[in-house]
């Protein structure tokens, strides 16, 4: 599988889920890499935004910021090899994310049924962008889906970032729930849009702040909670910001 790399081996650490309705709990994250979409504000730019690629993003107005050696940030396991790093830890409950795992499919059920052998009480979560479908072996092994589509915001055309078939099957799925980022008035007007064309359900929205410090969060926060509250959403922090800050691997 090709996995983001971090300090010479695969992103995968043991941490408090930060995000979504699991936030709190504590969680085994595996990064995958390489996506799909290419958003101009993307924080795990490392997993896709290689060397000769065309992809603009918004750290390109910092003069030291060089798209990434695909060799430097990526790092090949087998579905076994990564089951013995996590078996390490002695949380239940594994969160895949990227990147977007869902290019993977095949290679993760591999790894849930290795890790389920050795202990049945295993969780997996997903993160993902909701472009691309799962394959019914996945997604009936998957216990709970983090659908994060994209807004206008991230640069991409709208027929990338919402796939009509994609969204409304998820939409159908009580384990999915649509979390989406903000950081505007206009950004709650498009995500009320998108519900509504995809009849995502309110009670399996979440509205989150964009933010990379607490500050940031903080500057959103009682306005967004208050919009969330008003349309029966659910309001999301980004716990792992306000314990740690915008760093990797925690
Ligand atoms: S979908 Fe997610 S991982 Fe992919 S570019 Fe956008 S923010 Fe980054």
């Amino acid at each position: 599988m090709k996995l983001a790399k971090l300090n010479d081996g695969p992103e995968i650490f043991h941490t408090i889920q930060g995000e979504g309705v699991s936030a709190g709990l504590p969680a085994i994250f595996i990064r995958a890499s390489r996506c799909n979409l290419h958003c101009r504000w993307c924080d795990t730019d490392y997993t896709w935004n290689f060397e000769g690629t065309p992809w603009p993003h918004d750290f390109d107005a910092d003069p030291n910021y060089h798209k990434h050696r695909k060799s430097d940030v990526t790092i090949e396991l087998s579905p076994a090899e990564i089951a013995e790093h996590v078996l390490r830890f002695p949380t239940r409950r594994v969160v895949l994310t990227g990147g977007e795992p869902l290019l993977q499919q095949s290679a993760w059920l591999e790894l849930i049924t290795l890790l389920r052998k050795a202990d049945p009480a295993y969780l997996f979560e997903v993160e993902t962008n909701g472009t691309r479908m799962p394959t019914p072996d996945f997604e009936a092994a998957i216990d709970q889906l983090n659908i994060s589509p994209k807004l206008a915001n991230s640069g991409m055309e709208e027929s990338t970032r919402l796939i009509p078939e994609v969204l409304t099957h998820l939409a159908d799925n009580p384990k999915a729930w649509f979390k989406f980022v903000a950081s505007s008035d206009a950004d709650v007007a498009e995500i009320e849009s998108i519900a509504a064309r995809f009849k995502i359900p309110s009670q399996r929205i979440l509205l989150m702040p964009e933010g990379r410090t607490a500050t940031e969060l903080d500057r959103h926060s009682a306005g967004f909670a208050a919009e969330a509250l008003a349309r029966g959403w659910r309001f999301c922090d980004r716990l792992h910001v306000r314990l740690w800050g915008d760093k990797r691997g925690v």
